[in-house]
Formats: structure tokens, C-alpha cells, sequence
């Protein structure tokens, strides 16, 4: 780092940004903070917008990431509803949409993803919806009052966890999904069958292999979704969840090399050393994506992800530089089931299955070496799967496949 580093300024106020910003004062950074936000709330978790939240168990300030006076006490300025719209790389400072410029010393980009747009027409009719942000959250936690017919398009985790609680309030659920079967880039095929079968007891239907032609209206309203094999699904509602497009427009615009996400190196800087970028909008390298068909870089979309990113790099602009080398995990509540998944597979990874007692677990293997773990309701398999990851520890797949071998005392041992 050249120079002294008296002021960090942070792009958005999502987990990672947030997770930077109370890291950095509790590594004792003492210079100044600014954390930068378009939304209006304060930083908040996004994980219960598709599960409590949605279903009204938790309020608005259940989501909070902390309460207003923590920003106050630890000398971080937020400043919500902002826009950054440009970075000078070389005079250090950004330029704010309210017209204003911040210097900095270093910058943390942490500007997440939005929502891919669902390319078909009608897709910008009314009652066609998205889920990403609080007000997303609060739009559709009116819209599915008083509807009965709701068609969800992708059988994504966002996709999955909305129809489930749709179903249970005893609505009508249709989850159109391109691939063959439910969360088909994430889980193994035994995954994806099990929660195919836990939506379908709930009451959900689905169409696979199918795919969305256009969004039928009437007077400006979404009344059905037709297919390409020409059905048409008539809808009170439809929720699109086909995924995400890393927010990179602004580090592009300044120059920085991106790829479906900044690049970043080991040490989450950027090609510009007084630029770091963290969370969902970041492609990193990862031992973990080793052997993977994409190469050895990954993005990752998780609260793991961008919490462990932010606390590694407030460690190195504080004085103590590590290579990110947290696990990858993640957590999906669809219903009553709760996924976990530790590791990062790919689909060609080999699986095998360890059922013992309730739940089970998928152990996926790559080249022979354990990839990742998909427990469902299986926490303590979930947490020996993290240890033995993070350890590289060796796990045949005859052990992991046979339900007395005790997995906890290898991950601990
Ligand atoms: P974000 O939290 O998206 O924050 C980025 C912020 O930057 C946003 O507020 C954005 O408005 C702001 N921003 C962007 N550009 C600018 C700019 N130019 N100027 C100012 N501000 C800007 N993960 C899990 O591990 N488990 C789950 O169960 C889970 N459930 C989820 C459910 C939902 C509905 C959603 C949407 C996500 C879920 N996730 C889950 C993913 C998890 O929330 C994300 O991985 C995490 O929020 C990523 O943090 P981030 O800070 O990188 O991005």
C-alpha cells in the first residue's frame, strides 16, 4: 500500500460492505469510513426476504445487519440512497449522485448483483416481480394478499424458497424451470430430486424442460405465462428467478479487468492496488474451484461469501495480509427442509449418499478428492463437511457412504 491510509470509502452497504466497514474498526482502523448505499434502508440481511420475512414471522427491523446508533458510535458514515456513478482512478476519488466527490486513500468495491431480466415479452408487465432488495420484498408481501394463482419462473433457490411459502398459505403454485430438475447448477441430481419430491407433497407443480415464450396481458396486468410448447399458465402473479448479473458496470467504466464479475486476485485487490472489491460482484481464485470446467475462478453468491471477504480484507488494510481461503457454505430453507451445502461441486462431480437417521447427505466427489456436501436437515454432517474441507482432510467415498463411519471424529481428529 503506498502512502498513508486515512481514508477508505466503501461502494455499497450490502453484507459485504457493511461486514468491511464494522471489520476495519474493529481491527482498529481509525481513519475515515464512508459507506456508500443506493438503497434507503440501513444494511440488512437479504437471506429472510425469501423466507420469515416474506412470510410475515419477522418485521423490517429483524433484518437489520445493526441498529442506526452502531454506525454513529464506530465513526461510520453511511450514506443511504446514494449512487456512486463514477471512479477517478487517478485523482482517488468518486463521484457520488448527488453530485458530491469523495477522496479516498483505498476503495472497496462491494456492489453486488441484480436480478437477470427475464427476456420475453410482457416481462414488463404489472404483477410480473423480482426478489432482491427490501422493496422488493415489501411489494410482493402485498401482492400475494388476496391472489390464488401464482407462477414462479426458474426453480432456483429464490424460485424454490418463494413457492414454499406461497404453498403454505395455500396458494396455487407453477414453477416453470428450463433445466430437467430444481436447483440443476447447484445440487447433485439425488438433491434435486429429494426437493422436487418435498415442493410436490406441498402441493407445488412443476414443468420441466420448458421454457417461457412471453407474458400474456390484459389491460397492462400479467394474466397468464405461455409456454414454448404453447400452454398458457394463467397467473395472478408471476415471480421471474433466473438468476443474477454481477453489478461491474462501474469498475469496468474506470478500467478494471472484468469477467462475469471484477477480477480480483488472492489478497481481493483489484488490477488497481488502491482498489479492493468483495462479495457477490467479485471473481476470485479458489482452491476449492479446482478441477472445475470453468477453471479454477469462481463468483459466489452467499452471506459466507461476502462476510468472510469483508473480514479478510479489513485484516490486510489493517497490517495483516492472508490469502482468502474461507470455505464455501451456504444455506437453503425451502418448507420445513433446511439445505446445506458446504464446498463447491461441479455437475459432473460423483455423489454419494449417507442416509442415517433423519435427513441425508450427498457427499460429491471430484478426481476422487471430496468437493462438497449437501446435508438436508443434517447440521452435524454439514459441520464435519466444512472441518474436512477446510483441513483438505482425506474421505473415501466407501466412508462417506457408510452411515457407522464417524465422520465428526476425522473432521475433528
Ligand atoms: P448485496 O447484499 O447485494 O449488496 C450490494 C449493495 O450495493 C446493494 O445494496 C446495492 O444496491 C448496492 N450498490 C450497487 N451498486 C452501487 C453503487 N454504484 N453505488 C451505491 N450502492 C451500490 N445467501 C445465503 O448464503 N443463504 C441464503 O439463504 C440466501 N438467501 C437469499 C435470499 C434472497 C432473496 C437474496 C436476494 C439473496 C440471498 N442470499 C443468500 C445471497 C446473499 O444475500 C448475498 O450473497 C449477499 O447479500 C451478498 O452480499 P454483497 O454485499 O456482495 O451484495
Amino acid at each position: 500500500m503506498s502512502g498513508p491510509m486515512e481514508t477508505i470509502v466503501i461502494v455499497g452497504a450490502g453484507q459485504a460492505g457493511f461486514q468491511a466497514a464494522a471489520s476495519l474498526r474493529e481491527a482498529g482502523f481509525s481513519g475515515r469510513l464512508t459507506l456508500v448505499g443506493e438503497e434507503a434502508a440501513l444494511p440488512y440481511q437479504r437471506p429472510p426476504l425469501s423466507k420469515a420475512y416474506l412470510a410475515g414471522k419477522t418485521d423490517a427491523r429483524g433484518l437489520l445487519l445493526r441498529q442506526e446508533s452502531f454506525f454513529a458510535e464506530h465513526r461510520i458514515a453511511h450514506r443511504p440512497g446514494i449512487r456512486v456513478t463514477a471512479i477517478d482512478r487517478a485523482g482517488r476519488s468518486v463521484r457520488l449522485s448527488d453530485g458530491e466527490d469523495l477522496s479516498y486513500d483505498h476503495l472497496i468495491l462491494a456492489t453486488g448483483t441484480r436480478n437477470r431480466a427475464l427476456p420475453v415479452p410482457g416481462a414488463d408487465l404489472d404483477g410480473v416481480r423480482q426478489l432482491r432488495s427490501l422493496d422488493d420484498a415489501d411489494a410482493l408481501r402485498a401482492a400475494i394478499e388476496g391472489i390464488h394463482r401464482i407462477v414462479v419462473i426458474g426453480a432456483g433457490f429464490i424460485g424454490l424458497e418463494f413457492a414454499a411459502v406461497c404453498a403454505a398459505r395455500g396458494l396455487s403454485v407453477t414453477v416453470i424451470e428450463a433445466a430437467e430438475r430444481v436447483m440443476a447448477r447447484a445440487v447433485s441430481p439425488e438433491t434435486s430430486e429429494a426437493f422436487r419430491a418435498f415442493h410436490e407433497e406441498a402441493g407445488v407443480t412443476f414443468l420441466f424442460g420448458a421454457g417461457v415464450t412471453a407474458i400474456e396481458g390484459e389491460g397492462g396486468r400479467a394474466v397468464a405465462v405461455r409456454t414454448a410448447d404453447g400452454q398458457s399458465l394463467p397467473a395472478d402473479l408471476v415471480l421471474v428467478g433466473i438468476g443474477v448479473v454481477p453489478n461491474q458496470e462501474l469498475a469496468a467504466e474506470a478500467g478494471l479487468a472484468v469477467r462475469d464479475g471484477i477480477e480480483i486476485d488472492a489478497f481481493l485487490a483489484t488490477s488497481d492496488p488502491a482498489i479492493s472489491a468483495i462479495g457477490d460482484c467479485v471473481r476470485f481464485p479458489s482452491r476449492f474451484a479446482s478441477g472445475m470446467p470453468g477453471g479454477d475462478r469462481v463468483r459466489i453468491e452467499s452471506v459466507q461469501n461476502a462476510v468472510d471477504q469483508g473480514r479478510c480484507l479489513a485484516a490486510r488494510l489493517t497490517g495483516r495480509p492472508a490469502a482468502y481461503d474461507a470455505v464455501p457454505w451456504f444455506w437453503s430453507d425451502q418448507g420445513p427442509r433446511k439445505l446445506q451445502i458446504a464446498g463447491l461441486a461441479a455437475p459432473s462431480d460423483a455423489s454419494v449418499l449417507r442416509r442415517a437417521g433423519a435427513g441425508f447427505s450427498v457427499f460429491r466427489f471430484r478426481d476422487g478428492a471430496l468437493s462438497a456436501v449437501e446435508s438436508v436437515d443434517r447440521p452435524a454432517d454439514h459441520m464435519a463437511a466444512r472441518r474436512l474441507l477446510a483441513a483438505g482432510k482425506r474421505l473415501t467415498p466407501e466412508q462417506a457412504g457408510d452411515p457407522g463411519f464417524d465422520l465428526k471424529a476425522l473432521a475433528t481428529g
